[in-house]
């Protein structure tokens, strides 16, 4: 039976016109998930979260505009590999790290799972490349030299996910039907999420194609996606994956409320560390 497991590896306050249009200047704390899958040979983790320097110095890891851009904070110990560590799951167990995109809240504890194999897709490792990376979110000293495994999404016609729940549309993990990587494109150049066929319905892991329920529930855009029109293109896409099954669930990585509703004996929520 598949299981997720998820972490909470920092915070950040944020103006809610940030994470939706429309949005008011209040100010919200947003966790930093990390989430990881166990399946009978193994585990799977998706997003890394923050690296342990956001829990003792965050303005010399990030840098000054980094820092005051997105004020990513953390405590000792709140790392993903850490906490799966006190949870006993082994990160030397991790066969696969899906990675939604590569800003460095997704990437900061990937150097921990040195066996694992590493899927991003082309688009965003291209993305993640150019020289105005700094500017876009990206921080490549987590990922540099690291043998990364490219995935290319041919189906891709601009159709809904609901193309994947028939098992043409995406990249099918363990060949079971059981994980599916879908194209989500729009927050970034090559955004991908993960629909994981849990026991007791599928659920969505978003990454930051949806950024806080009001996207999707509105829908409303983020103000900042790299590529705005695909992003609303996406976000239409996964209202109609919710709507066309009732029991699916999105869950952002930056967003709990949905987390914290559902009571589910496939879901293992918290750890060692409360969320915001
Ligand atoms: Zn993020």
């Amino acid at each position: 039976m598949l299981r997720l497991h998820v972490f909470n590896t920092g915070w950040a306050a944020v103006q809610e016109k940030h994470l939706y249009v429309g949005g008011s200047t209040a100010t919200r704390i947003v966790p930093v998930l990390s989430f990881v899958i166990e399946y009978p040979k193994g585990l799977i983790v998706f997003d890394t979260g923050l690296n342990p320097a956001f829990a003792a110095r965050p303005r010399q890891y990030i840098g000054w505009l980094g820092n005051s851009l997105f004020p990513f904070r953390s405590l000792p110990g709140m790392n993903l590999s850490a906490q799966m560590q006190a949870r006993g799951l082994a990160p030397e167990k991790v066969s696969h790290v899906v990675l939604s995109h590569l800003h460095y809240d997704h990437t900061g504890d990937l150097r921990a799972f040195p066996q694992a194999r590493l899927l991003v897709s082309r688009p965003e490792w291209r993305a993640a490349q150019s020289p105005f990376r700094r500017w876009r979110g990206y921080l490549d000293k987590e990922y540099r030299g690291l043998t990364i495994s490219l995935l290319d999404f041919p189906l891709y016609n601009g159709q809904t996910p609901n193309r994947a729940l028939k098992g043409n549309y995406g990249l099918d993990l363990l060949e079971d039907g059981s994980l599916i990587v879908i194209p989500t494109f729009g927050h970034t150049q090559g955004h991908q999420s993960l629909l994981v066929f849990l026991p007791y319905g599928v659920v969505l892991l978003a990454g930051d194609a949806v950024y806080v329920l009001e996207n999707y529930a509105k829908p409303a855009t983020q103000p900042h996606a790299h590529f705005p029109e695909s992003a609303w293109r996406t976000l239409i896409g996964l209202r109609a994956l919710v709507k066309g099954d009732p029991t699916a669930v999105i869950l952002p990585t930056h967003d709990d409320s949905i987390l914290r509703k559902l009571q589910r004996p496939d879901i293992v929520i918290g750890g060692a560390y409360p969320m915001p």
